[in-house]
């Protein structure tokens, strides 16, 4: 029996137990997936071997000590040096990223995008960021704190920290910081948040599971907009596919994702 983990502080919200493990049972895959509450993403490598885990997922905040705690990392999570998916391989840790491409599925229903506002510069907003370069749309990204702009800025974004933001009109916006995760605040200050959402065609919150304080605003606001529970379906189908090293059907795995979600 292979286990596998989710690491992440908080974690206690996370649906991906739910989800891989409606695919190894339905798929009768000898296999198990827990949640690990890790406070100290330094402490994730040995946390992993002393668990004996075969894979892992990781989310907030650790995606970049993921990278850190690697021996080995593949394709996108290498350009961005963020990681969420972890296999085990002959006792190697083999990182990857999976989120950059569900987040890329869970727009398409937007459309053409060219431009998208990033609110937020952790992990995730790295390798989304990245892959919207990539795919040639123009992006922006606001922080609250300078600190962790340089990345983007290197990059070619246009950067702002609240107190220098000046307001364009933007296709997207993207909530990819963690507030509304385990409290009821804003991204921002409610006036920024408010001159964003009056210029803006569509709204993506990371988070899901919750109506947060962002996607009420946008909702009050009639503008159309989705919550995160697309990009962890595609993103965990993907990390699904790694975990079991392609010997289970694309379609079986996803049908049982999605059967997850109706739990
Ligand atoms: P990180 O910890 O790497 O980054 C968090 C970011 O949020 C930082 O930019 C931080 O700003 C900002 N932030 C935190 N609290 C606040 C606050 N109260 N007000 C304003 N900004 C704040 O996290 P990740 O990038 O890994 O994850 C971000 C979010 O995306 C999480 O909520 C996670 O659950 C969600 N997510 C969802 C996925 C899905 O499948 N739906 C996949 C991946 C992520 P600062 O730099 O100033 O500290």
């Amino acid at each position: 029996m292979k286990l596998f983990a989710i690491f992440g502080d908080p974690v206690s919200h996370s649906r991906s137990p739910l989800m891989h493990n409606s695919v190894f049972k339905n798929l009768n895959y000898k296999a198990c997936y827990t949640r690990i509450h890790l406070e100290d993403g330094t402490k994730l490598k040995e946390t992993f071997f002393s668990l004996k885990l075969s894979g892992a997922n990781v989310t907030v905040p650790h995606k970049e000590a993921a990278f850190l705690a690697c021996d080995e990392v593949r394709g996108f999570a290498k350009k961005v040096g963020v990681v969420n998916t972890i296999v085990n391989e002959n006792g190697r840790l083999i990182g990857y990223n999976t989120d950059a491409d569900g987040f890329m599925f869970a727009i398409k229903e937007f459309g053409d995008i060219k431009n998208i506002l990033i609110l937020g510069a952790g992990g995730t907003a790295k390798a989304l960021a990245s892959k919207f370069i990539d795919s040639n749309i123009k992006v922006s990204v606001i922080n609250r704190s300078e600190a962790r702009l340089s990345y983007f800025k290197e990059l070619g974004c246009e950067c702002f920290s609240w107190d220098n933001f000046e307001i364009k009109k933007y296709d997207l916006v993207l909530n990819s910081t963690s507030a509304g995760l385990k409290d009821e605040e804003l991204p921002a200050p409610l006036a920024l948040i408010e001159q964003i959402l009056d210029n803006i065609s569509f709204v993506a919150e990371a988070i899901y599971g919750k109506i947060t304080p962002f996607l009420k605003l946008a909702k009050e606001k009639n503008i159309r907009c989705k919550d995160g529970s697309d990009m962890l379906l595609a993103q965990g189908i993907l990390a699904n596919e790694l975990f079991v090293n392609h010997e289970l059907k694309s379609d079986d795995i996803k049908h049982y994702m999605k059967k997850s979600f109706e739990l």
